[in-house]
């Protein structure tokens, strides 16, 4: 028996294969556990469950107030199991145990709670107001969409599930999951947790399984209703070709290259530890990361000197000591990308201000070829592929500019648009550029700051639809209009039949 089982129509199990996969902790290259290795079979197996839960079972029929009970109850277990789910996660990824206490079990808790109660305060119905013609009663219903499919990246695995579970399950759909093969642990701890809530058999299926056989299942299976994904833009351009097979429609959450623009009138060290921030948390490995910092030139010397500085003092070490600012990346593939980056970097624009290699003097016991320097590129041009691609590390692009005008261009020259900043001291200007800046998010004075109550997602290539909010609610529910002609007899209000003929 693995010791992480699939969690498929309210049972753990093993996978029909009976095979597993190890995962491992990046900082030291331990084995952690055992993982079930879903197959197709498995998948399917999932998704007929999940189908046969809307179909047939009670879930879909209940009252927003009674799901929400079950959903808060979820948030309810999530918060006693807050300690173990926080050491999971640092240990599986590789982040932080402080971002992860205070970031993404926190996280993950929090949007379970919010469509709670959105299943308790949405309405299912509204009554259209003044309909004259004819005299009639015309009413939206919302509705769950069916099967709602999700999978998700290996970067914040316990936020992800969440988001793809929680407005699914409270909308009153069922759902699918699919962690990321790297990070499967605490999506399939969630399981434990869903478990013990015990929700109808087949509302909630999680399992971990290669994106090729089990996440193309899940994108491409006609039984399915909705996918939602979040990943590369690579792999989010193929769930949408699976997804058109059956016209599903899809949220995806994708790539992005964002840009903080730092005016002239901000505060420079408050500014300085934002872009810091907003590019070095998790060691870059967040879509929304504002990895091209663009700074007016009249600040321009003296604010890249203190990056440069600044970044020095990150301390690299154990992500399970609270100490440590950063831990390793996810894998050691992950930094040959970074390795690749960085050289890539030194060829277009020149030798880094800081970083550019893998740290020294990291405390015994750790993994040395899983971890790299958080590294900055000043005067880089943003033309350059270390500015137009996306490197999910802990690198950081600087680029001088002029004018608003000029930064606002720059800003928007990527095939991205998922988020960006704007640090100033003058709020009226920085809305005034934000306003500007083609993105699904931006942040003033700030960075990285994402609620379950404020709508995420992308323009552009960053993906489609949001999530959170009450945009990410109603991205699970159907919309029908029903039309009731109050005249159970008689022709006088039915005058528009005349349309076709006056002979019928
Ligand atoms: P990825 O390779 O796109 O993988 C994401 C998920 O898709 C994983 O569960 C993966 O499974 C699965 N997958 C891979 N190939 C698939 C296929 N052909 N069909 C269906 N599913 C498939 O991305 P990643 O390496 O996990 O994450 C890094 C990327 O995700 C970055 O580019 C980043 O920008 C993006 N990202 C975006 C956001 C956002 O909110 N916009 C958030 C996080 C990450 P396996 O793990 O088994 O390969
Ligand atoms: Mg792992």
């Amino acid at each position: 028996m693995a010791d992480y089982q699939l969690f498929i129509d309210g049972e753990r199990c093993d996978a029909a294969s009976g095979e597993t996969f190890a995962t491992h902790d990046p900082a030291t290259g331990e084995k952690i556990a055992d993982v079930a290795k879903a197959g197709r079979e498995d998948a399917v197996r999932a998704i007929e469950a999940a189908r046969r839960a809307f179909d047939e079972g009670p879930w879909p029929k209940m009252s927003g107030k009674e799901r929400a009970a079950k959903v808060n109850r979820i948030a309810e277990l999530i918060g006693e199991h807050a300690d173990e789910l926080a050491e999971l996660e640092a240990r599986d990824g590789g982040g932080t145990i402080r971002k992860a206490s205070l970031a993404d079990i926190p996280g993950g808790k929090g949007a379970f709670e919010w469509f709670a109660k959105m299943a308790e305060t949405q309405p299912d119905e509204v009554t259209l107001e003044g309909s004259p013609f004819p005299a009639s009663e015309n009413t939206v219903r919302y509705e769950p969409m069916g099967v709602c499919t999700g999978i998700i990246p290996w970067n914040f695995p316990f936020i992800m599930a969440s988001w793809k579970i929680a407005p699914a399950i409270a909308a009153g759909n069922t759902s699918v999951i699919k962690p990321a093969t790297f990070t499967p642990l605490t999506a399939l701890k969630l399981a434990e947790l869903i478990e013990e809530a015990d929700l109808p058999p087949g509302v909630v299926n999680i399992l971990a399984g290669p994106g090729g056989t089990v996440g193309e299942e899940l994108a491409g299976s006609p039984l399915v209703d909705k996918t939602a994904f979040t990943g590369s833009t690579e792999v989010g351009r193929r769930i949408m070709q699976l997804a058109s097979a059956t016209v599903k429609p899809v949220t995806l959450e994708l790539g992005g290259k964002s840009a903080n623009i730092v005016l002239d009138d901000a505060d420079l060290d408050q500014a300085a530890a934002g872009v810091l921030w907003g590019t070095f948390m998790h060691g870059g490995q967040v879509c929304e990361s504002g990895t091209r910092a663009l700074v007016q030139r009249g600040i321009y010397d003296e604010f890249v000197s203190m990056l440069a500085d600044r970044a020095g003092k990150i301390v690299l070490g154990n992500p399970l000591d609270f100490a440590t600012d950063l831990g390793p990346l996810v894998h050691r593939s992950q930094v040959e990308t970074v390795e690749r980056y960085v050289a890539l970097g030194r060829d277009e624009v020149g030798e880094p201000i800081t970083g550019g290699a893998k740290p020294e003097g990291l405390p015994e016991g750790l993994d040395t070829e899983c971890y790299f320097q958080p590294t900055i590129f000043a005067d880089v041009d943003n033309s350059a592929k270390i500015a137009q691609e996306e490197i999910f590390g802990p690198v950081l692009s600087v680029i001088p500019f002029d004018t608003e005008d000029e930064a606002i261009a720059i800003a928007n020259d990527s095939i991205y648009g998922l988020a960006g900043g704007v640090q100033s001291g003058d709020l009226d200007r920085a809305k005034a550029v934000a306003a500007r800046m083609r993105t699904g998010t931006v942040w003033i004075n700030d960075y990285h700051l994402i609620d379950p109550q404020r709508p995420f997602g992308g323009y552009k290539q960053s993906g489609i639809g949001r999530e959170l909010g009450t945009f990410g609610y109603d991205a699970y529910r159907q919309v029908k209009h029903v039309h009731v002609n109050p005249e159970t007899s008689g022709r006088d209000n039915h005058f528009h039949y005349a349309v076709l003929s006056d002979q019928i």
